[in-house]
């Protein structure tokens, strides 16, 4: 299936000269949705992994379906202030902006091996910091996976040596 039909291109948002893909069409089509989760899932499924950690918000849509299929648990990275109890955080930056990332304390065993999953790459900025309150807590990044890759701002030589899935490029 040709995912990329159900990427909506975006001009100008969130402000001027950011070219917005939005993936909530591929969200809203069952098959398209079905597809791409089926697709991260074949690429976990020999990594042994004990955990889905995902940024929000898009990270969870994406995560979540996949930890389901899996088995196992999922770890939401939220913003600074969002979760209730003993947080680590991180600061970073990304394509429009600066911010904190954080999980929670117990989110994570060491040893436990992790799949990172995330909408888009764009930067790296967002990946980098939640691989950073992973490898923190003692998780092993075992995978990381994308919907999307925009290749042309070099997100993947922030991220450096991990195995990475991304389903679409541009
Ligand atoms: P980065 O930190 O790699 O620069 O930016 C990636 C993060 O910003 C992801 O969490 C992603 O959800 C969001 N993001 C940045 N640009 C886009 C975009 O064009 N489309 C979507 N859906 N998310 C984006």
């Amino acid at each position: 299936m040709d995912l990329k039909q159900y990427i909506a291109i975006v001009p100008d948002y969130p402000k001027e000269g950011i070219v917005f893909k939005d993936i909530t069409p591929l969200m809203n089509d069952g098959a398209a949705y079905k597809a791409a989760t089926d697709r991260i899932v074949e690429f976990a499924k020999e990594k042994q992994i004990d955990l889905v950690v995902g940024p929000e918000a898009r990270g969870f849509i994406i995560g979540c379906p996949v930890s389901y299929a899996l088995g196992v648990g999922f770890a939401p990275v939220r913003k600074e202030g969002k979760l209730p109890r003993e947080v680590i955080k991180v600061d970073y930056g990304k394509e429009y902006g600066k911010d904190v990332l954080t999980i929670h304390k117990d989110a994570i065993r060491p040893g436990q091996r992790v799949l990172i999953t995330d909408d888009l790459l764009a930067t790296g900025g967002t990946i980098e910091a939640t691989i950073k309150l992973v490898e923190e807590l003692g998780g092993i990044v075992a995978g990381i996976a994308f919907l999307v890759e925009l290749s042309y701002l070099d997100g993947r030589k922030v991220i450096g040596d991990y195995d990475v899935l991304t389903l679409m490029t541009y």
